[in-house]
């Protein structure tokens, strides 16, 4: 590990004054990822800000119905939050369905957001990989790739993002809150992860003077009808193959509305509006869920050890949004 100095901030504007002062610092939270990273050589800060202690760590209620979690509220806090079961119970299960109890403890939510792909290539510094140093070539297209995306991804990086708590705020049409030099700005989550493109080395649109400083849920939490599917190696302890957060909300056996967002599949969450959209006003009938997951995967391409993941996230969304439409039914 490098050698590295260490502050700890007082306040948001302190923070982020720090930040922008060392073009090598970078914040520090639960660490859960970033302390793995330095130890494998992949990030080298040469000084770390920790935020811990800065005044982010409370839920509290919006002014429009919504909540507002703050950034370094943990993992484990939000997922068992009676307003989050009761109301979101959809991220709820999403958080739950991730790391260990340990690690959800310490995991905050805005590190959760800001964490890196589960790329082998990119943990291993003896690989080429165009993220961890750009213009190196991606190990992993002619490697072993059977992690990796089907959908949205590029010839310079074909990662994918390997949140679950993420997948839940994408179709729950979260908003992210952050400040930066020149004052605080809204993101709507759709815009907050990018796909690869020719820059792999970037995740996200989050400005490098700029510290996240809370999600903010809508109103509506899709509370009566949702499901969270994560498909993996093992039961627990592993990171999606495939995961599907499916929400909808219900007029009889009617879709009023649905939302769809899916994980594992590529660099973001991904989410297909138009895609989902076909389900609105539409009967809840598998053959409806199937003409969605075709939509949805209509433009998927996989490699020599990924295919599968385009035929399993097909059953996957059809599962979820089975499971979703009949919840509270007796079938
Ligand atoms: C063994 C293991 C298994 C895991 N399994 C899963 C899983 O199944 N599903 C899943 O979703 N996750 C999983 N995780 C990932 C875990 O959820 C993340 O490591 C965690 O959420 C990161 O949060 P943190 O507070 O520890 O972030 P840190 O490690 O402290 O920081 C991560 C990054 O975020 C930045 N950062 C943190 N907070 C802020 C902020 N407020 N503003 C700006 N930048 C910030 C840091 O600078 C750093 O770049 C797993 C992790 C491990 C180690
Ligand atoms: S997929 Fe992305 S992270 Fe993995 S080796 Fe290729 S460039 Fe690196």
């Amino acid at each position: 590990m490098n050698r590295f100095s260490y502050m700890r901030a007082g306040d948001v504007a302190g923070a982020v004054r720090e930040i922008s002062g060392n073009s090598a610092a970078q914040f520090i939270a639960g660490g859960t990822n970033l302390i793995d990273l330095m130890k494998e050589n992949v990030t080298r800060p040469a000084r770390l800000i920790d935020i811990t202690r800065l005044p982010l760590s409370h839920i509290e209620e919006t002014g429009n119905g919504g909540l507002r979690l703050g950034a370094l509220v943990t993992n484990a806090e939000t997922a068992y939050h009676p307003q989050i079961e009761e109301r979101y119970p959809l991220l709820s299960r999403a958080i739950l369905s991730g790391a260990s109890a340990q690690l959800r403890n310490m995991a905050t939510n805005g590190g959760n957001l800001l964490q890196r792909t589960r790329c082998y290539y990119f943990y291993d510094g003896a690989t080429p990989c165009n993220k961890r140093e750009p213009g190196t070539g991606c190990s992993a297209i002619e490697g072993f790739n059977r992690i990796h995306a089907v959908l949205g991804a590029s010839d310079q990086c074909i990662a994918v993002h390997p949140s679950d708590m993420c997948v839940a705020l994408a179709a729950l049409d979260s908003v992210v809150h952050v400040t930066g030099n020149n004052g605080s700005r809204a993101i709507p989550f759709a815009d907050f992860h990018r796909l690869p493109g020719d820059t792999p080395e970037v995740d996200t649109n989050l400005g490098r003077d700029e510290i996240i400083t809370s999600i903010e849920l809508p109103a509506k939490g899709f509370a009566e009808h949702y499901a969270y599917l994560k498909v993996r190696d093992r039961k627990s302890y592993a990171f999606a193959l495939v995961s599907v957060a499916a929400a909808l909300e219900m007029s009889g056996r009617t879709i009023a509305e649905a939302r769809l967002a899916l994980g594992g599949v590529a660099h973001k969450p991904w989410r297909d509006t138009q895609a989902e959209a076909v389900l609105n006003g539409k009967a809840a009938t598998t053959e409806n869920f199937q003409i969605v997951a075709e939509g949805v995967m209509r433009d998927a391409k996989g490699f020599t050890h990924n295919a599968f993941k385009i035929e399993l996230a097909k059953r996957a969304i059809v599962r979820a949004l089975k499971h979703a439409a009949q919840m509270g039914t007796r079938q």
